[in-house]
């Protein structure tokens, strides 16, 4: 039997409970626990990256990324290991899909990070924006954002977590019917198709079209601006007709829905041997200003812990790359 999950328990359970009862519980339920293999604090910021072990060896990752206001932190989340979807610009894509996390392991990353916050902080937000497609493991996904907000388990508000999808219109239209309130991100990588189906290989089997139809009707149903994210590469999608493209892409979504979606421009940190390079500041800023212009809120995201390699999967890639054990063989649940 697991002491730590009798210790841990008896925390939770009322404070007249019998040991026996507590240990009677805990025989009946198993729980499992991720091993914080590294974490590495960013020199650049106040990034901190988690490089965890599952029990079966799997690697996934984490990132601790700290908020304005002082004390409060988002924990940005792996939701399988590997991914499928490919995008030829991301470190995970080049690892390929293991198999998917369940819920347990997703909660458990965030009970990570918040065991080692300084003393007075809180995981104020979750982000689905660490190794895999969430929506292509979207039961799971959805079952561990109702455990991170109940009361019981992290009691973290549903607006403050963000799914964010490379493009699964299914996956979309399973948030749009459930329960959850959370908010939706997609990535465009590129506006104009051709680019797009360059970064993401996933554009043949979903059109952007249909994801932004999805997505419609995700934003029909809850109301809520989603954020449509491009991540500039340097010569790559950060172009005027691309800028142009994003910007119409937006008033049109603003025109079917009545919603204004919060586009956001990211800035990409390149891994070893890449063949991708950070837009300069001077695209970032043309792009940025030409993007304004059509009058859609537009937010420029840093992508911290550059020196960690906290973009997904380049931990995990680099640990790979190091060790003789490699990644459990494909187990797609
Ligand atoms: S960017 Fe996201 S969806 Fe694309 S390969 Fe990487 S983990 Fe998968």
């Amino acid at each position: 039997m697991n002491q730590r999950f009798v210790d841990e328990l008896a925390t939770h359970l009322p404070k007249n409970a019998r040991r026996g009862e507590v240990v009677r519980v805990a025989e009946r339920f198993r729980v499992g626990r991720l091993e914080v293999v590294t974490r590495e604090a960013s020199k650049l910021d106040p990034f901190v990256k988690y490089l965890f072990r599952c029990e079966d060896g799997a690697a996934i990752e984490a990132v601790r990324i700290p908020l304005e206001k002082p004390g409060r932190f988002v924990a940005c989340v792996s939701s399988q290991v590997g991914c499928a979807l490919g995008c030829r610009f991301c470190a995970t894509g080049r690892l390929g899909l293991s198999r998917n996390l369940e819920a347990w392991e997703i909660v458990e990353q965030v009970r990570a990070i918040r065991r080692e916050l300084p003393k007075g902080s809180r995981v104020h937000g979750v982000v689905f924006q660490g190794m895999g497609e969430p929506l292509a493991n979207a039961e799971r996904v959805m079952q561990s954002i109702r455990v991170m907000h109940d009361p019981c388990g992290q009691a973290i508000e549903q607006r403050a977590i963000t799914v964010c999808t490379a493009g699964v219109p299914g996956g979309i239209r399973k948030l749009a019917a459930s329960e959850l309130r959370v908010r939706l991100g997609v990535s465009i990588a590129a506006a104009r198709r051709e680019v797009r189906r360059s970064l993401l290989p996933v554009e043949d089997a979903n059109p952007l079209d249909e994801v932004l139809a999805a997505t419609a009707e995700y934003v029909r149903t809850r109301g809520d601006a989603p954020m449509l994210a491009v991540t500039l590469l340097g010569g790559v999608n950060t172009s005027d007709e691309d800028a142009d493209a994003f910007g119409r892409l937006a008033l049109s979504f603003r025109e079917e829905t009545g919603v204004a979606p919060r586009l956001s421009i990211v800035t990409y940190n390149p891994s070893e041997g890449d063949v991708f390079a950070r837009a300069s500041d001077e695209e970032l800023r043309r792009f940025h200003d030409r993007l304004s212009r059509f009058g859609v809120p537009v937010v420029r995201r840093y992508s911290g812990g550059g020196d960690v390699g906290a973009a997904c999967g380049q931990l995990v890639g680099r640990e790979q790359a190091q060790s003789s054990s490699p990644l459990p063989a494909s187990n797609p649940g």
